[in-house]
């Protein structure tokens, strides 16, 4: 049943390769018909195109929100060639069966992100577009359905070897793309209207998304993956970087350079990050990145082996020439100074990613994770907190050097897996304990840690919850930490409280905690 197209009606927004498609069917004898602004690129380009206005009879009225929502249009799209009841419906009718419809949307989410009004982003919502969309794709059997200009070439090739026919199998796939296309879009306006609303979510979830990579495999190589970007979602990070060299990313190494890099972003001095499955091993502020690296490094550089680094500055050739000398995974970096990707290009496998700015850290996002049988959702953590925030609780005031370590420790402590407890001197982590199920525990791993480099001594500690006994705080003061930042809030305060006093530490509550699982 794979007849030859004969009659293509093409609309689109999104115009990309569209001349050189309508010029691969005009070659196979298909006729055109076309909207306002599609017919005039094709007129231009020397086609013959039929408006689909004078193919009806009715011209394009009310600012083109009503064009080709016409019986003659989708009666010509939804008719089954193998229905006589349909056949004689369109002699009847005077409708002559359209084979092919060619349609991308109203650009709806560009123009919510370019910050366009309400009346502006209202008037590019396309109802006739999904429409036909919809119509061509249900009749798929006979009509071939294309919603992306990356489609045209396979679309050309079929035709090409069946004598102007598409196969069926292909309009099955280019159907399922249609209705996901029209779905994400239809979800994204949904989502915009949450949003106008003071919301995040409308009741029905609709996540729209586009596939932007398929991943070899997922965490272990018998999961599948895809990294997909959020359409008009132009937050510099993983998702919008550019790979400047190396393996193929992995769906790990897209994690973790998510975590580094959300990481990194937090500080406004140099700062280096280095990561390990999703947790940081080595954090330091300092002058240049060059000396940050050298102090993240010494925080643990057994861990730092195969891991993810992340920085907050251009890569120069002071730190190309260290990272040259440790096997990494993934550089991620605003962007990589000439003679510094020349000094990495000579570790090849080396994935370099370029992501031109830094993401602006309070920015609220949608965070998905899926439960059995269904979905959370919450807004990521860009809680902050900044200096005057704290509440100093004990009688010894934080000396200036505690307070610059305690906030440092802090923005590093969100973005380790709870239980988190880092302990941090002179703008550089010197132990982190992640991802215990006790606090105590964190608590000893971390300070064990730091013992087997340059030791805890003299440095402050941040806890990401409170304390809800004295022991967890108990063990950083035995390790030697002179000050301690936690949110506070446990029925037991004034126990942790009265032992820092009697440990003579210092200690400031955040009121802000961050749990991360
Ligand atoms: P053109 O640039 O060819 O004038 O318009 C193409 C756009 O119009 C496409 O994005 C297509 O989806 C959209 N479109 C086609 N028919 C209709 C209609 O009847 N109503 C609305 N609102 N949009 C339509």
């Amino acid at each position: 049943s794979d007849q030859p197209i004969q009659r293509a009606l093409i609309s689109v927004s999104d115009k990309t390769g569209l001349v050189e498609f309508a010029k691969g069917l005009a070659k196979h004898k298909v006729r055109l018909l076309s909207t306002g602004g599609s017919a005039k690129i094709l007129k231009e380009a020397g086609l013959a195109v039929t408006e689909v206005s004078d193919h009806t009879g009715f011209p394009e009225i009310m600012d083109g929100r009503v064009k080709t929502l016409h019986p003659s249009i989708h009666g010509g799209i939804l008719a089954r060639r193998d229905d006589a009841k349909h056949r004689i419906a369109m002699e009847t009718h005077s409708i002559s069966q359209i084979d092919m419809v060619v349609v991308n949307l109203y650009p709806f989410i560009e123009t919510v992100a370019s910050g366009a009004g309400y009346e502006e982003c209202i008037e590019n919502i396309d109802i006739g577009g999904p429409a036909m969309i919809r119509a061509a794709a249900k009749n798929h059997e006979f009509v071939t359905i294309s919603t992306d200009p990356a489609e045209y070439d396979s679309i050309l090739q079929a035709m090409d070897e069946n004598e102007g026919a598409t196969t069926l199998e292909l309009r099955q796939f280019l159907a399922r793309e249609a209705y996901s296309r029209t779905a994400s879009y239809d979800s994204a306006i949904s989502n915009w209207f949450a949003q106008q609303q003071g919301e995040y979510w409308p009741k029905r979830l609709a996540l729209a998304g586009k596939r932007q990579m398929k991943l070899r495999y997922g965490e272990n190589p018998h999961q599948q993956a895809a990294l997909y970007s959020r359409p008009g979602d132009h937050r510099p990070g993983v998702a919008n970087s550019e790979q400047i060299q190396g393996k193929e990313l992995s769906y790990n190494n897209i994690n973790d350079a998510n975590a580094a890099f959300e990481l990194a972003a937090e500080f406004d001095e140099p700062t280096v990050v280095i990561v390990k499955h999703a947790n940081p091993c080595g954090v330091a502020s300092g002058e240049t990145l060059a000396d940050a690296w050298d102090r993240a490094l010494a925080c643990d550089p057994v861990s730092a082996f195969g891991g993810i680094v992340a920085v907050n500055r251009s890569v120069n050739l002071d730190l190309a020439e260290k990272l040259k000398e440790l096997f990494l995974e993934v550089v991620i970096a605003p962007e990589f100074g000439p003679r510094a990707r020349e000094t990495l290009s000579k570790k090849q496998n080396l994935r370099l990613l370029r992501t031109e700015e830094m993401p602006d850290r309070t920015e609220t996002r949608i965070q998905a994770t899926t439960v059995a049988g269904g979905y959370l959702l919450q807004t990521v953590d860009s809680g902050r907190v900044e200096q005057s925030d704290l509440k100093v609780v004990t009688k010894r005031q934080p000396t200036e050097q505690e307070m610059a370590d305690m906030m440092f420790a802090w923005r590093v402590a969100k973005h380790v897996k709870s239980n988190a407890i880092v302990y941090a001197r002179g703008g550089a982590t010197v132990g982190i304990g992640a991802g215990q199920m006790s606090r105590v525990d964190s608590s000893r791993i971390a300070a064990w840690k730091g013992g087997e480099q340059a030791g805890v001594e003299g440095s402050v500690v941040a806890s990401d919850a409170f304390f809800p006994f004295a022991d967890g705080l108990m063990e950083a003061v035995k390790a030697g930490a002179t000050a301690a930042i936690q949110p506070g809030g446990s029925m037991r305060d004034d126990e942790v409280i009265k032992a820092a006093d009697e440990a003579g530490i210092a200690m400031v509550f955040t009121g802000m905690r961050h749990f991360r699982h």
